[in-house]
Formats: structure tokens, sequence, C-alpha cells
């Protein structure tokens, strides 16, 4: 059995004050549901969180990391400063990330590799775009972004990978693909997975959906066969949609 993971995306919202406000709010709510509950924060707001956190069964990502541990990468974060934080997760390769700040399959694969190398889990996302949706590619597309990400990663290390399948024409559009539409390209990933590491491991990767998932969507894309959770941006934004999402979950 795949444990479910919601995965909150921030994005660059929140303040450190309005982060510690989100977080108090989750922790006074009680009889949380038993899915893997992420909120992948901004870098500064990531040591409130760490400490409003614990003891909590909410997990803390980032959303993004440079490769190297150290050296002349002015404004950069590397892996050992989000260990060092506390951080769980971290997004890699996100669409922002490839479309406005020229992150590629290579650094993309580059990034996934030190993250589990440091012990860190990378959700790493994939997805086409508007015109490669039209034009039937979906699943050339996910299929070389897959492969290009997961290059050299062992299958002892696969089972910290969440993969999360993202078309860029959905994120923050309010036009999320329909459930059967994604399940059936999570389905195609999940062969991705099986031709490189066998059915086993690609029984046990667990891979989200994202792309304007919100309260009212969310069990319709949880009931079908191949969705283990989402990756949401806008609707994890308020403690009450957040925990709407968690619930809606674990929803059978
Ligand atoms: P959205 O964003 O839920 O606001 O569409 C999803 C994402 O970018 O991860």
């Amino acid at each position: 059995m795949r444990t479910r993971i919601i995965a909150g995306n921030w994005k660059m919202f929140k303040t450190i004050a309005e982060a510690s406000e989100f977080a108090r709010q989750l922790r006074s709510e009680e009889n949380v549901p038993s899915v893997e509950k992420v909120v992948c924060a901004p870098f500064t707001a990531l040591p409130a969180l760490a400490e409003l956190f614990k003891g909590t069964p909410y997990v803390l990502g980032a959303q993004n990391m440079h490769y190297e541990e150290k050296g002349a990468f002015t404004g950069e974060i590397s892996p050992l400063m989000l260990k060092e934080l506390g951080v769980t997760y971290v997004i890699i390769g996100h669409s922002e990330r490839r479309q406005y700040f020229n992150e590629t399959d290579d650094t993309v694969n580059k990034k996934v590799l030190a993250a589990l190398n440091h012990g860190l889990k990378p959700i790493v996302c994939v997805g086409e775009s508007l015109q490669q949706h039209e034009a039937g590619q979906t699943e050339e597309v996910v299929r070389k972004q897959t492969e290009a990400a997961l290059a050299s990663v062992s299958a002892d290390n696969l089972v910290d990978v969440v993969l999360a399948y993202e078309p860029i024409w959905a994120i923050g559009t309010g036009k999320s693909s329909t459930a059967e539409d994604a399940n059936q390209t999570i389905a195609y990933i999940r062969g991705v997975i099986a031709d490189q590491y066998g059915k086993e491991a690609a029984e046990a990767i667990r891979i989200q959906y994202g792309g304007s998932v919100k309260p009212e969507n969310i069990e319709s894309f949880l009931a079908q066969s191949d969705i283990d959770g989402a990756l949401v941006g806008g609707a994890s934004l308020a403690a009450d949609s957040y925990l709407k999402l968690v619930a809606g979950a674990a929803a059978k």
C-alpha cells in the first residue's frame, strides 16, 4: 500500500509571521487523518516552521536547492543547509523553475541525486505545456523528463523519491486535468518506472497529481487507481483549505 501524500507548495507566499500563524492553526486541529502531510515553504519561513512542526504530524519541505554542498553560488541554498533546518522533502524541477530560472533536465537530475545523497526526499515534477498537450506529446514529454530526472538514481534510493505530474496548462489556471486523464498519464509514468526499475518498484513509488487541485476536486483525483496524492499551490495557502485537502485525500 502506498501512503497518500499531500504537499502544499506555497511558492513565493507567506512571511515568517504568516507562516507561523498557519502552523498554529494546523496545530489546533485534532484527529488529523494519517495521510502524509507536507508543507513546502519559502526558505525564510523554514526555521520557524521547523520549530512549530516539532511533535506534530506535519512535515517540512523546501521548494528548491542547489546541487553542490557549498561554493561560490551567490543566492543559492545547499542540501546541507536544508538538512540542518530539519527539512525532509524538497521540490525539484517545478515547471516554474524550469520556465523562469533555466532549470534543465540535467540540473534537475543533479539536484535529485544531491538530495538523495543528503537524505532529503525529492518531489520531482514533470509535465507538459499546453502546446505539447495539444500536439499529443504528453507521454513523450513525461517519459523524457522522468528518465532524465532519475538518471543514475539507484533502485534503493528510488523509494525516497516522490513524482508529481503537473500539466503546466493546469497550474494556477483553475483548469485542472480531468481525474481520468491525469490517472492515465500517471499510470503511464508508472510504466516508465517499471521499464527502468521493474514492476515492484513501479508499484511502490508514489506519484502525485498537481494543477488546480482544491478541496472540491481532491477526492475525484484520489479515487483513481494510480494517483497517490497531490501537490497543491493556491489551495494550500489557507490552513482550513489545507486541512480539507488532507481530509479529502484520506477519504476512500
Ligand atoms: P496550483 O499549483 O495548485 O495553484 O495550480 C500547483 C503547483 O504549482 O504545484
